[in-house]
């Protein structure tokens, strides 16, 4: 088994805090303190009540709220949905108008999309190529039907922070509500929302160092922002959010928020110092790049596109290292499906660029050794995957990068010629053969490069800018052909697909390989009829 992953994903989730956990334990069993808050008739009820009152004013207490303004929720992804959602019924008299960003995290974005079926205006504004916002283009779709302003104060897959105070002024003297999702910021920097004008916003508890499950919306009371309650029954949260409060979950978000007050300045001092360190290793090579704004941002969020790599390739090499990484392209949200980040793209990032990007995020217990060894790793694998493409020229020498044995995503041939593929150092012998394929509606370029001698290959390897199932087949085609004359090249794309137990969507990959084979095979007849013309 491959050692545990180090993990760089901070920002999709983080471990809860020590200190959190043994608060919440005290709230969960018969010795504990498990009544209902709500059960204000006895004791038991009337300590998880007190409890529950102290978390609600040390989350208000980290954002510069009232107890009063805070709203229990399951997380942001609900914060979002009761704000978007119970404005939009609220104020749906006023005007049926919204503005938004396009790099907004799908739980507002997916809310607004829902929102425009419902037939409301919804004004998607694109970022500046920093990710940033102008105020000036803010207000310029800002109008009379306006009745909110949703924006995120941090960005989840790039880190880039927004001038909220400013909007909060130009909304605030508009007249229009402003929605902040500032689940990645709350805990990682000052946020107040005094400061920031702001009406309504979303924090989650699982990405300050809490549960999973808890969150909180915070709704200004002066002047008020009205809310239709999403979820009825109960009338409890002020008649906002009904449900049973989840004592635990909540003691444990307002210990969490309490720990994060106390040490935020110093830890993301010396997380900023970790990131900015990871940078500087990463951009030691040729051709990298940093998404979004390297002034305005949060501390612990990298990220980065490497040119000369496919992004799957990647991903699936970072993974599968000997000590594997934990990251994400893009965001967790979109990383199963095979797009490429529509927050990149919306950064002008083409479509290539995007999908070799990875979102490196730090946080309480991540080391300076491991920033290290990250960037050793990194480097060399990705000047491994440059070193087999054949687009590629630049210097890209080093050693092998060390891989697992198995990838849970792929089988163990492909895996196996995968890492065999990234072991190869590129021949510089002339190769007398060499052929080409590109396969439409495909990212993948292969490059066949073989010697013939005495009418059979002695020497073939395969240069391959694709998806690891490519790279697995490139090398798989240069074993297969050593030894062999041109003759008896004779294998089916079904052949392939077997040897390499290739998934059926990667298909294309054996297409190319014996696309290539075909073509290498009549070169070399070519060549040797030649020779034996000129022998004779
Ligand atoms: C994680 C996250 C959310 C969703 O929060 P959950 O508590 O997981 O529902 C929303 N917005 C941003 C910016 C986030 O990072």
């Amino acid at each position: 088994m491959a050692e545990r992953a180090l993990y760089l994903d901070y920002a999709a989730t983080t471990p809860v805090d020590a200190r959190v956990a043994e608060r919440m334990r005290a709230f969960l069993s018969p010795d504990g303190e498990f009544g209902n808050p709500a059960s204000m008739q006895h004791a038991y009820g009337r300590v998880a009540h007190d409890a529950v009152e102290k978390a609600r004013e040390q989350v208000a207490s980290l954002i510069g709220a009232e107890a009063a303004e805070i709203v229990w929720t399951s997380g942001a992804t609900e914060s979002n949905n009761l704000a978007i959602k119970g404005v939009a019924e609220a104020y749906a008299d006023r005007g049926r108008h919204m503005v938004t960003m396009k790099t907004e995290h799908k739980s507002v974005v997916d809310v607004c999309r829902y929102l425009e079926q419902q037939g409301w205006r919804i004004t998607w504004l694109p970022p500046q190529p920093d990710g940033r916002i102008s105020t000036e283009t803010l207000a310029a779709a800002i109008n009379e039907e306006t009745v909110l302003v949703s924006l995120m104060l941090v960005n989840n897959e790039t880190g880039v922070l927004q001038d909220i105070a400013s909007i909060g002024r130009l909304t605030r003297e508009r007249g229009v509500l402003l929605h902040v999702d500032a689940a990645q910021a709350v805990g990682k920097m000052p946020v107040d929302v005094e400061h920031m004008q702001t009406d309504l916003l979303s924090v989650s508890a699982h990405k300050l160092y809490g549960p999973k499950g808890i969150g909180a919306l915070y709704v200004r009371r002066r002047p008020r922002a009205r809310l239709m309650p999403q979820i009825h029954g109960g009338g409890h949260e002020r008649g906002m959010r009904s449900g049973t409060l989840p004592t635990h979950q909540i003691v444990g978000m307002g210990e969490a928020c309490r720990i994060a007050d106390e040490a935020m300045a110093k830890e993301a001092e010396r997380i900023r110092a970790l990131r900015d360190r990871l940078w500087q290793g990463l951009s030691e090579l040729p051709e990298v790049y940093r998404n979004g704004s390297d002034s305005h941002n949060v501390a612990g969020i990298l990220n980065v596109s490497f040119a000369g790599v496919d992004g799957e390739a990647l991903h699936a090499g970072l993974s599968g290292l000997a000590v594997p990484l934990a990251l994400s392209s893009g965001s967790a949200c979109t990383a199963a499906s095979q797009e490429s980040s529509y927050v990149l793209r919306a950064l002008g990032r083409e479509d290539e660029l995007a999908y070799a990007s990875v979102r490196f995020s730090l946080g309480r217990w991540t080391t300076q050794d491991e920033v290290d060894r990250v960037i050793t790793s990194v480097q060399t694998l990705v000047n491994a995957l440059r070193r087999r493409s054949p687009a590629w020229q630049k210097d890209c020498a080093g050693p092998a990068p060390g891989m697992g044995d198995e990838h849970p995503q792929y089988s163990d041939a492909v895996w196996r010629y995968f890492t065999r593929a990234l072991a190869a150092d590129p021949s510089e012998d002339e190769a007398d053969l060499v052929v080409a394929s590109d396969t439409p509606g495909s990212r993948a370029r292969m490059q066949l490069r073989a010697r013939i001698e005495g009418g059979k290959f002695v020497s073939a390897e395969a240069r391959v800018y694709g998806c690891v199932s490519s790279l697995a087949a490139g090398a798989w085609l240069a074993e297969y052909l050593i030894g062999k004359s041109p003759e008896q090249l004779q294998v089916t794309t079904a052949e392939i697909e077997q040897d390499l137990q290739l998934a059926p969507v990667k298909r294309h990959c054996a297409l190319m390989a014996e696309d290539l084979l075909g073509m290498i095979s009549r070169q070399a007849r070519l060549t040797v009829d030649a020779a034996e013309k000129v022998a004779s």
